[in-house]
């Protein structure tokens, strides 16, 4: 309301009025309106205004402007606009004291000219109703203390009402526990400044200091960091209060103070951390969230299963964890020392498998422990905690086990002693691990790189004088050992050279070539023997040359063999008690371990059933039960435990494992392992074309490893058929039905042929049906028959052909066609076993070398039978007998092999006909006699007679002439 004091000059331009606004209160202004007169400039000065550090400031002006037209008369002088100025100084009062300051009016710089704007607002100033304009500019940036504005008239109608001077701030904000001071802004309009907040109330920087950006229009812009309460505290309403008891905050970053978790406490306020009950601990890595834990119980379930030195150990997790993820398992291995003379640590020797300590599976192998021997095996659990808890006893399960015999370990080294040229002496040790007395060794060696063909000798010594080498050759020796419990793996290859054939002397010339020529022989016909194995394409074959009985020598060719040594089958006959060789080959089980839950088939005997079987220390396992129904004789007893007699002596994975008998109570039982998907034909036909050549060639490949097995055990079944095979949940085929009885009796498909035997015609071989000759090779023939049945998924072979059409047609050399979609391969497989002459089949060991063959080369499976040769129900010609021509044998058996009847010569001889001439005099009748019961054969048999017949009339006419 006083006087501004502002300067106008000259001192007729610019007054102070003083008037009143639109509400009557009395207002300053300046005002200025000599538009009558030329040439005007008139200035209006302020005071000195501080910046007060503003760097930027904004000049907001009220003011009237008259419109020129509104004048009367219309002045030509008249203008609409004024100008603004400023003058930075850091001094100010002695300047306003200088009366000229006008003249310096050069020193001020121009802001702006000022127009009347559009949007203003009706100003009543008595009688006139002015226009009231607002404009606003801004000023920067300033670097000094202060500045004056100017405010220059050039004859226009002004009345200056308000002039208010500002500049922006960013005010002192206090946001998530920092503190931003009040903050001037800088001098750009698009400029931020950026301040660091300082934490409050006892709060810490999380991460960075914090910090905001004012911005030019005084606002907090683009927080980065924060501030959060210290540990042991939380933000409540923007300040820090401490944790209440049985809360803790450990962390910066956690946002409230949080409950002890379990088995934890927090007496006092302001805990940083949960302190641990008794007896329940904490690792230093776990985080501050978790409980506290504490050691595990015992591991549970531990179950053993011994196999020769090897002992593999299972078991399930403890029941009580103690409250962690971490449980490990140690294994302690101890050897019960004789004599009760304590425990012994079992020593570097032994290996556990994947390791001893900080298992983390529930199961390990422990390896290579001595044969016959006890051992007390303890599995303890631990945990991350077990460490901490020193006060806390070992939890383990204690398992005794006792090892059985075992093959010997490998032998380690060989060594060479003299060199001769055509012999090297060889020695060894015996091997670390014998696990038994050492019966023998066997030395195989063979020419470096000719490993096809080796030579094996046996030695009782651990040396010997290998001979009958080249000069100048290098030769591979590898040696094993044999004990009782068989033999062990070769040692890895030596390699040792005969000397040179240089220091032959004149007199020992001529006997040294003749050993070289019989040297050279023997490898001729060593090469022989090998390029005859490779022409006939028998890649599984041997032959064998004894030597002496102490160092008995075989050579192999690429070879399969069935070693001295291994376990053959043994007819529970040879037994004179059958309960005895039931006990000798069969584990009797007690009944209460067997629970008895499903019906799962009909056998000859009674129900099969399904069910679990809990042997103790063993872990749970599906098994089939064979019951014996009530009322059985004696000899049904002997014979449906035959089979388990007979079972009970295989181990292998194609074989059905026998898991033992219950005798010793009623009903008597044959417990086997269970098989998911029971027989292979009706698995096959309810599964019609639903599985890969790969995956019916893989069931095929496991049905014959198990029958070389059996025809390795000198097995033979005689009633392989597909409905015989057992099949489980991995497609994984073994061979069951055991037993002479089942052949004979209980196969529904087995007829009775002339002989009076019950035989399943349309899988048996010729010679077994006519003369019952059952070997290994007509095992062969079923098991084309099978592969058949296979690729047909469970067809019926020869359809609905009688029994004595089956045995006609395949008599004239009739054969089954391939099945729909069956490889080339498969086909001309089923073909070789279907081979008359049965040392023409393929061997079983072959039979697999094919299949793993074919298997490993799927591309071989593409090309299918011809589509000529699967004309459905119509058998295919195998091979064309030749004509046989009777009149130039020499002998019976010279004859008959003549026209392919040469199986029948023993009988022929057994019968009194030994010479052709008694042969000559056979009828029909004779034959049968002789023991001739195909009509087939007869017939074939008694047109080569009448053929001979006619031949020995013409000789005979001819001598008379
Ligand atoms: P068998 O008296 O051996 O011919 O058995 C009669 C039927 O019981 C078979 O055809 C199968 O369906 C079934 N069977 C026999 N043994 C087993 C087994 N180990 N696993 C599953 N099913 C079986």
């Amino acid at each position: 309301m006083g006087d501004l004091g502002w300067v106008a000059y000259p001192k007729n331009g610019w007054e102070e009025i003083g008037e009143v606004d639109e509400d009557y209160a009395p207002i300053h202004t300046y005002q200025v309106c000599r538009v009558m007169e030329q040439n005007q400039n008139n200035w209006l000065h302020t005071n000195w205004i501080l910046t007060e550090g503003a760097q930027r400031v904004f000049i907001e002006l009220k003011f009237t402007l008259r419109d020129c037209n509104s004048l009367p008369g219309g002045v030509g002088t008249c203008k609409e606009t004024f100008n603004m100025y400023y003058y930075e100084t850091d001094g100010g009062e002695e300047e306003m004291e200088d009366g000229g300051r006008a003249i310096k009016e050069s020193r001020y710089t121009k802001i702006d000219t000022i127009a009347a704007d559009e949007s203003f607002t009706e100003l009543d100033l008595g009688d006139r109703v002015m226009k009231l304009n607002t404009e606003v500019r801004d000023l920067g940036p300033l670097t000094r203390k202060g500045f004056y504005l100017a405010f220059q008239d050039l004859g226009a109608c002004i009345a200056l009402v308000s002039v208010r001077v500002f500049y922006k701030r960013c005010p002192l904000l206090v946001k998530s526990l920092a503190e931003f001071p009040d903050t001037i802004p800088g001098s750009e309009a698009s400029q931020l400044v950026e301040v660091v907040g300082r934490c409050v109330n006892s709060s810490l920087a999380l991460y960075e200091p914090p910090r905001m950006h004012c911005s030019a229009e005084g606002e907090w812009l683009v927080p980065i960091g924060k501030c959060v309460c210290q540990t042991g505290f939380e933000e409540v309403n923007g300040s820090c209060q401490v944790c209440k008891p049985g809360f803790y905050r450990s962390l910066l970053q956690s946002l409230a103070c949080s409950k002890c978790p379990p088995h934890s406490v927090a007496r006092q306020s302001g805990a940083t951390s949960c302190t641990c009950e008794d007896g329940f601990y904490k690792m230093d890595s776990d985080p501050p969230n978790m409980a506290c834990t504490r050691p595990p119980s015992a591991p549970r379930n531990a179950i053993s299963n011994v196999n020769e030195t090897s002992v593999f150990l299972e078991w399930s997790v403890p029941m009580e964890t103690g409250g962690r993820k971490d449980v490990r398992y140690n294994i302690l291995c101890r050897r019960v020392l004789p004599d009760e003379r304590g425990l012994e640590e079992c020593g570097p020797n032994v290996r556990f498998l994947p390791r001893r300590l900080g298992l983390s599976n529930t199961s390990v192998m422990v390896a290579d422990l001595q044969s016959h021997t006890n051992y007390s095996l303890l599995i303890e659990a631990v945990n991350g905690v077990s460490e901490l808890a020193k006060d806390f006893s070992r939890q383990y399960v204690s398992l005794n086990v006792t090892t059985n015999q075992a093959a010997p370990s490998p032998v380690s080294v060989v060594r060479k002693g003299h060199a001769g040229k055509s012999s090297i002496a060889v020695s060894w040790a015996e091997p670390d691990r014998p696990n038994g007395i050492i019966l023998e060794y066997e030395i195989k060696y063979f020419e470096k790189e000719q490993d096809s063909s080796y030579t094996i000798i046996k030695s009782k010594e651990t040396e010997m004088v290998v001979e009958g080498l080249k000069p100048s050759s290098v030769y591979i020796f590898q040696v094993r050992a044999r004990t009782s419990a068989g033999y062990g793996a070769f040692s890895r290859r030596f390699e040792f050279q005969t000397s040179p054939d240089s220091s032959v002397t004149a007199t020992s010339e001529r006997a040294q070539a003749s050993i070289v020529a019989v040297a050279v022989t023997l490898a001729l016909v060593l090469l022989a023997v090998v390029a005859g194995f490779l022409l006939s394409g028998r890649r599984c074959g041997y032959s064998k040359a004894k030597q002496d009985p102490e160092e008995e020598k075989m050579h192999f060719h690429n070879g399969h063999i069935k070693y001295p040594g291994v376990r053959t089958y043994i007819d529970p006959l040879t037994y004179e008690d059958p309960n005895q060789a039931v006990h000798e080959f069969a584990q009797e089980i007690d009944v209460s371990f067997i629970s008895i839950e499903r019906i799962i088939g009909a056998g000859e005997f009674g129900e099969v059933c399904s069910g679990p079987l809990r042997l103790p220390g063993k872990r749970e396992l599906p098994v089939a039960i064979k019951t014996l129904k009530a009322g059985y004789t004696e000899q049904q007893r002997r014979d449906f435990l035959w089979e388990a007699s007979i079972m009970g002596q295989f181990d292998h994975p194609n074989i059905i494992h026998l898991e033992g008998v219950v005798t010793k109570s009623k009903p008597v039982m044959i417990i086997t392992e269970y098989m998911e998907n029971g027989s292979l034909d009706t698995f096959l036909k309810k599964n019609d074309g639903q599985f890969t050549v790969i995956q019916l060639v893989g069931m095929l490949r496991g049905i014959a490893s198990g029958m070389r097995y059996l025809s390795d055990m000198g097995y033979v079944h005689r009633d392989l058929a597909a409905r015989n095979i057992l099949v489980n949940s991995n497609l994984v085929c073994k061979v069951s039905d055991f037993g002479l009885s089942r052949v004979l009796e209980d196969d529904p498909e087995a007829a009775y042929t002339t002989r009076g035997g019950k035989i399943p015609i349309r899988w048996t071989a010729p010679e077994a049906i006519a003369y019952r000759k059952f070997t290994s090779a007509s095992d062969v023939w079923s098991y084309g028959i099978v592969m058949w049945e296979v690729m047909s998924y469970g067809e019926r072979p020869y359809w609905e052909m009688s029994n004595q059409d089956v045995i006609k047609a395949v008599e004239e050399s009739y054969r089954l066609p391939g099945p729909m979609d069956c490889p080339e391969a498969l086909y001309h497989l089923m073909m070789d076993c279907w081979q008359r002459e049965r040392s023409n089949r393929p061997k079983f060991d072959e039979i697999v070398c094919l299949l793993d063959k074919l298997i490993r080369n799927p591309s071989s499976l593409k090309k299918l039978v011809n589509s000529s040769h699967r004309v459905s129900n119509l058998l295919v010609e195998h091979a064309s007998v030749e004509p046989a021509n009777p009149t130039l044998a020499q002998s019976v058996g010279e004859w008959l092999d003549s026209i392919k009847m040469g199986r029948y010569t023993e009988l022929f001889m057994e019968g009194g006909y030994s010479s052709l001439d008694t042969v000559a005099q056979m009828t029909s009748e004779d034959l049968r006699r002789v023991g001739v019961n195909l009509a087939g054969h007869q017939k074939k048999i008694i047109t080569s007679i009448q053929e001979m017949r006619v031949h020995m009339i013409n000789i005979n006419s001819t001598v008379n002439i």
